[in-house]
């Protein structure tokens, strides 16, 4: 006799979606023993427009400092036309979106859509590898750039001479990167911190509640120190009155690590004081620059899965951590929110579109079957059957029109079935669609986040909604055969 289970008649209420933590790998937390956690755009969540319109500004006056048309000040940074995981074709001046399997579903030249014909002509059958002409938009960091890389493509498009589409790109990139490396950014931050910054009431909780649990914190982030305690003061400076000064939460504090060299180098971390993080008085914890991994675990008395690591960034944070050191990653993805509410107002439109999908897999096994029956595969009483229960007349010899009559419906259905979908997708982001799928596959930005981060969520205080000693189960993922 098999088991009978009680079906639950009363259970406590879920965490709201959009601040759950995700599981694609399980992953126990009293086996945890230090958290680390990057800062830009994972303690440190920017209010994306002013934040982003920011970098494009700096950038675009930097070019046109240096030749580029005095037009490009008109430009303004624009979300729309950008989302995180595509893929920039620094040879043709377009903006690709992948799916898991590196095969291209969408693209752009500049700001417009490459029809499908084209889209088809230069990509189709043809697998995307990242590298010196493909190159890759996974951080926050990198979104301002791709908008002003497409205007300007659109805008050089329309000149006499235009330079080669891969040259625009890299001065765009170095222009980007000046403004980073300069100071120039980070210079105007400093002046608004408030402006730019989201801060987050529940975050000093939660690393409290991590501490009380045991926990070993560190921070570990490329920033320089100045601009490391200039945020982190507004983040958690005295938020809590047993922890006065912000570095109180940590244990150790590393910056400009130089991530993801960090995570592959040998090196010793270079002990750095206090006052270089605009720090005074005493403090327990202790500060470094540069570094390696294994210098850092040393410090800490840790090592590999023992650590769990917070980031924003798929390659730099998560990929290298994971893969060359074997620390469980805790991905941030603050756009997930908006996400699963997207998903909540298409939920209507999604079923209609299963019910839409159903029944075009019936015509398909319903054609399947015709075929083989007017091939004379099959036993003439067997087809005999299946005309009668659909009702179809004329028997054997009808078979063709009946043929003709699935494929008219399975076009018509088609037709709507994009339709359907396009309106889905317009609901997520206005040309890019879900930031997780690409068409009915999984994007490759979903991929990445379900092969490194062996969790994700939105914001690091989504912890506190969690008890410390979770453990969280990856759910198991049927294959196509299992579903
Ligand atoms: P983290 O995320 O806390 O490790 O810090 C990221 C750091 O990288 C920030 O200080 C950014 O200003 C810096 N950064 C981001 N993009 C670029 C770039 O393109 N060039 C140079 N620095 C960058
Ligand atoms: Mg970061």
């Amino acid at each position: 006799m098999s088991p009978t289970v009680d079906e639950p008649k009363w259970r406590p209420p879920d965490v709201d979606p959009a601040w759950r933590i995700y599981v694609n790998r399980s992953l126990r937390l009293a086996s945890i023993r230090a958290i680390g956690f990057d800062m830009d755009h994972t303690l440190a969540c920017y209010a994306p427009e002013p934040f982003e319109a920011l970098a494009f500004r700096q950038a675009a006056a930097k070019l046109v400092a240096c030749g580029y048309p005095r037009a490009i000040r008109r430009m303004r940074h624009d979300r729309g036309l950008v989302q995180r995981g595509l893929i920039v074709d620094r040879r043709c001046g377009n903006l690709l979106k992948m799916d898991r399997h590196r095969y291209v579903v969408q693209a752009f030249h500049g700001t417009r859509k490459l029809p499908r014909e084209m889209r088809k002509a230069r990509y189709a059958n043809r697998r995307i590898r990242i590298g010196a002409r493909f190159a890759a938009i996974d951080t926050f960091f990198a979104l301002p750039e791709i908008t002003l890389y497409a205007q300007l493509v659109d805008l050089l498009d329309r000149a006499a001479e235009r330079p080669h589409y891969s040259r625009i790109y890299d001065d765009v990139r170095a222009a980007v990167d000046e403004a980073h490396a300069d100071g120039s950014i980070k210079r105007a931050i400093a002046r608004r911190p408030l402006h730019y910054l989201q801060t987050d009431p529940q975050l000093a909780a939660t690393l409290e509640q991590l501490r009380s649990a045991g926990m070993r914190l560190f921070l570990l982030t490329n920033s320089e120190a100045n601009y490391t305690g200039l945020i982190m003061e507004r983040l958690l400076g005295r938020r809590i009155s047993e922890r006065p000064q912000w570095c109180d939460f940590f244990d150790s504090i590393v910056v400009r690590a130089g991530k993801p060299g960090f995570f592959t180098r040998r090196a010793a971390l270079v002990p750095l004081a206090a006052r270089a993080l605009r720090l005074k008085g005493r403090q327990t914890c202790r500060f470094f620059t540069r570094g390696s991994v294994g210098a850092l675990e040393a410090e800490l008395g840790v090592s590999g899965a023992e650590v769990l690591y917070f980031g924003d960034h798929t390659y730099g944070d998560i990929l290298k951590s994971k893969r060359s050191c074997g620390w469980r990653t805790a991905m941030i993805v603050p756009d997930l929110e908006e996400e699963i509410q997207h998903l909540e107002q298409t939920r209507q439109a999604r079923a209609e579109l299963a019910v839409l999908e159903r029944r075009i897999d019936q015509l398909d096994a319903a054609r399947d079957f015709l075929t083989r029956a007017a091939a004379g595969q099959l036993a003439p009483q067997g087809v005999r059957r299946f005309l009668r229960q659909r009702g179809l007349r004329g028997g054997s010899r009808a078979i063709p029109e009946h043929l003709a009559a699935i494929e008219r419906q399975m076009q018509e259905l088609a037709g709507q079935i994009r339709t359907q979908e396009a309106g889905i997708e317009a609901r997520f982001h206005p040309h890019w669609g879900p930031l997780f799928r690409a068409g009915r596959e999984i994007s490759h930005f979903g991929q990445q986040v379900e092969k490194f981060a062996c969790i994700y969520t939105s914001r690091v205080s989504n912890f506190g909604y969690y008890p410390m000693e979770k453990y969280f189960v990856a759910s198991a993922a049927p294959m196509p055969h299992e579903r």
